[in-house]
């Protein structure tokens, strides 16, 4: 894969000693990682700040629920939406010192053993860290739980109604109210994207996907195939090989002439990907080998959604590509009044949102200037171009794995903020490398020991001043 480059100099310009020009009254959707850090520097900037979030806690994706939806694909427009894919074994796929936003660790807190210590912890440490965010930042008072946006419409230039509705109330109506600015955090890891399978229509087993997969053991004794190559696909495959009689996993990544046995598994096989599925229930692989098969499980990643935004086609989904984002962040035509946190993938998200957050609250206090959007929409074409010319398919438009830190500094530098720790670029370089050596327990052994006594380091001057 070539190193993929989007990051040209820009007419922007920054005015570190400009007093704040404009105080706006934003609507943030959404209290995960995104919206809370959103929220932070949206208020330190000065703007008045209201959170939307339909759920009745902080966290997002960070909640985790053993309810399911009642279809286990997803594909019901009329099914009661489940936000949270967790499944209960879920540890980070990152280190907590990599994690954390910027200022504000994600370290071990000692002295109580129901703690996770671990680095690699499981997923309810990372909610008591989103949580424990939430209260010290003094977070909690401006967001409205369990009140779901329903729309978003551009009233003139910067004024956007936004019509919500208290869930499960039953006594108010929907409300609406006029906000200057609106920043959507609302996650990305909630629609699922389903994979075509040749022959499905008249296969007879079972599909779910894994944002409806939780626990391994309902699937005691069955055959199982898993489609993906991703973190969930790994994890989730080994969950069930515990209990599944087999477990075939198929991915793309596999180029494969005959199916190869999982070292360390006596149940587990990878495949290249599906050929066909059959009406006997057997689903044959593209390197000729065959299984009976009791369920397909996809793990094939999730579509953008953005159900409440009225912004007449202007803003579309396509492929899963967010068009048009400068940077990501700020469809041209709407910036700076509407922007998006936390769309890039293959990244490490909590910081890439806080640096994405520090730059839509200084530009939409006038702090630091966009280019015009004439401009902007110059360098979304380019950027479209490139990717097409690298050979990439648009549903990567927002994967920026190869060039995430170049992004994150580049975001810094726009904010006056310094880039990126070097420990942390590398802490995360020296787990992709060890996820790769040591499969089965990259979250147990590492080699990094000096990147994270780094971070310790570092961390000491936001631990000692809490
Ligand atoms: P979310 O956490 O999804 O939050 C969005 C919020 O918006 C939710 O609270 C939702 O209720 C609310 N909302 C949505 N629509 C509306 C609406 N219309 N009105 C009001 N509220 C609304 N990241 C890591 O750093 N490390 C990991 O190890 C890791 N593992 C992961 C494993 C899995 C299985 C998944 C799915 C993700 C993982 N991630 C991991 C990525 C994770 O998504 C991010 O860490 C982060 O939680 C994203 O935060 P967010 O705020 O963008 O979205």
């Amino acid at each position: 894969m070539p190193t993929f480059r989007t990051l040209r100099p820009t007419p922007t310009s920054l005015f570190p000693d400009r007093q704040l020009m404009f105080r706006r009254r934003i609507a943030v959707i959404g209290a995960g990682a995104a919206g809370l850090v959103a929220a932070r520097e949206l208020r330190r900037e000065g703007h008045g700040v209201v959170v939307f979030e339909r759920g009745d806690s902080v966290g997002g994706t960070w909640v985790y629920t053993p309810a399911v939806e009642s279809d286990p694909l997803s594909l019901d427009s009329n099914r009661k939406v489940v936000h949270s894919s967790l499944y209960d074994s879920l540890r980070t796929n990152l280190p907590r010192e990599c994690m954390g936003f910027s200022d504000y660790p994600f370290v071990a807190v000692t002295g109580n053993s129901d703690n996770d210590q671990r680095r690699f912890p499981g997923h309810p440490e990372v909610l008591r860290y989103l949580e424990d965010f939430s209260r010290d930042a003094d977070l909690n008072g401006m967001v409205r739980f369990r009140t779901e946006v329903v729309s978003v419409e551009m009233e003139g230039e910067g004024k956007w109604a936004v019509r919500s509705r208290k869930i499960d109330d039953g006594l108010t109506g929907d409300e609406s109210e006029v906000y200057d600015g609106i920043v959507v955090c609302n996650g990305h890891h909630t629609e699922p994207r389903v994979a075509e399978i040749p022959g499905i229509e008249i296969w007879p087993g079972k599909q779910i996907h894994s944002h409806n997969y939780r626990i391994p053991q309902p699937f005691l004794g069955q055959v199982v195939v898993v489609i993906g190559g991703s973190a969930s696909a790994v994890d989730i495959s080994r969950d069930i090989a515990g209990f599944a009689k087999e477990v075939h996993v198929a991915s793309r990544s596999y180029c494969l002439e005959n199916p190869m046995k999982q070292p360390g598994y006596d149940n587990l096989w990878l495949h290249s990907m599906i050929e066909s599925t059959n009406s006997d229930g057997t689903v044959v692989f593209q390197d000729g080998s065959s299984a009976h098969v009791d369920v397909i499980m996809h793990c094939t990643g999730y579509k953008y959604h953005f159900p409440f935004l009225k912004t007449d086609g202007i803003i579309d989904v396509d492929d899963n590509r967010v068009a048009s984002l400068y940077k990501h962040v700020f469809p041209p035509f709407f910036s700076p009044y509407l922007s998006f946190i936390g769309i890039p993938w293959k990244v490490v998200p909590f910081p890439l949102c806080e640096l994405q957050s520090k730059w839509v609250a200084g530009v939409l206090s006038g702090r630091i200037a966009l280019p015009t959007p004439e401009e902007m929409m110059e360098d979304v074409k380019v950027f479209y171009l490139e990717m097409e010319h690298a050979g990439r398919p648009r549903r990567y438009t927002h994967n920026i794995a190869d060039y995430q830190f170049e992004y994150d500094d580049w975001l810094a530098s726009q904010c006056g903020y310094p880039p990126v720790e070097e420990w942390r670029k590398q802490m995360y370089e020296s787990t992709a490398k060890n996820r790769i050596a040591r499969p089965e327990s990259y979250r147990d052994e590492w080699d990094d020991d000096d990147l994270v006594a780094a971070a310790h380091q570092d961390f000491k001057k936001f631990l000692f001043s809490c």
